[in-house]
C-alpha cells in the first residue's frame, strides 16, 4: 500500500486563489459570525428575533467546517493505492459522483454530478476516494472549470498515469435565481487526457457510459 502526500498532490494543481492565513478554525468562525451578523444588521433584520439570533454562527460553521473545508490542505482525504496485482486493464468508471459546490462569484451553490474514468496503471484506487477527491475540491468557492481541472489533476498525480476521464454536470443557482434567471441550463466542462482524448474505444465507452448532460438528475 502507498499513502498519498497531500501536499505532493495539491503542489501540482492549478492552484484556487488561496492565501493561508494565522487564523484558527475557531478564530475564523468567530470572525466571520461578526462579519455577517453586520452584513445582516446592514440589511435591516432584527438579530434580536429569536429565528434569525443564531445565523450568524451557523454561516460561519457552515463555511469553515462544512462547504469551504476544502481550503484547508489538512482536510485532503487520506489516500492510500494498492497495487494491481491483477493487471486490470480497462477503464474503471464512476459516474453520477454528488458533485456540490459553491460559486466564487455569488457565494451561491452549484449542484452537480462529477463522472471519472481512468485505466490503471500500476495502482489502483478505492472507489470512494474519488468520491472523497471531488467533494474535497467541491468544498472550496469554485467556478467550474478549474473544479473539472483541479479533481482531473489531483487523479493524475495519485494515480500516476495521464489516461484519466473527468466530466462535470452542474446547475449553478446564480444562474437560475438570479441574473438571466435561465432555470433550464446546464453546464458541463470536462477534461480527457491520455487514452481518452483521441477517438478509442475507452473514450466511446466512457462518453457512453455517463448520462446526456440533459438527462443529469441532480
Ligand atoms: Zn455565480
Amino acid at each position: 500500500m502507498t499513502m498519498i502526500d497531500p501536499k505532493a498532490v495539491l503542489k501540482k494543481i492549478t492552484p484556487t486563489p488561496y492565501k493561508k492565513n494565522e487564523l484558527s478554525s475557531e478564530e475564523k468562525k468567530k470572525k466571520i459570525a461578526s462579519l455577517f451578523t453586520e452584513i445582516m444588521d446592514t440589511l435591516g433584520l432584527d438579530l434580536d428575533d429569536d429565528s434569525l439570533r443564531e445565523t450568524p454562527m451557523r454561516v460561519a460553521k457552515m463555511y469553515v467546517d462544512e462547504v469551504f473545508y476544502g481550503l484547508d490542505a489538512v482536510n485532503f482525504p487520506k489516500i492510500t493505492l494498492v497495487e494491481n496485482k491483477f493487471d486490470y486493464d480497462h477503464a474503471v468508471m464512476e459516474v453520477n459522483i454528488v458533485t456540490n459546490s459553491h460559486c466564487e462569484h455569488h457565494f451561491v451553490p452549484i449542484i452537480g454530478k462529477t463522472h471519472i474514468a481512468y485505466i490503471p496503471g500500476k495502482k489502483v484506487l478505492g472507489l470512494s476516494k474519488l468520491n472523497r477527491i471531488v467533494d474535497y475540491f467541491a468544498k472550496r468557492p469554485q467556478i467550474q472549470e478549474r473544479l473539472t481541472l483541479q479533481i482531473h489533476q489531483a487523479l493524475v498525480n495519485i494515480l500516476e498515469t495521464e489516461n484519466v476521464a473527468v466530466v462535470t454536470d452542474a446547475m449553478h443557482a446564480c444562474v437560475k435565481t438570479r441574473g438571466i434567471k435561465d432555470v433550464t441550463s446546464m453546464t458541463r466542462t470536462s477534461k480527457l487526457s491520455g487514452v481518452f482524448i483521441n477517438e478509442s474505444t475507452h473514450r466511446h465507452e466512457f462518453m457512453n457510459a455517463i448520462p446526456k448532460v440533459h438527462e443529469v438528475v441532480y
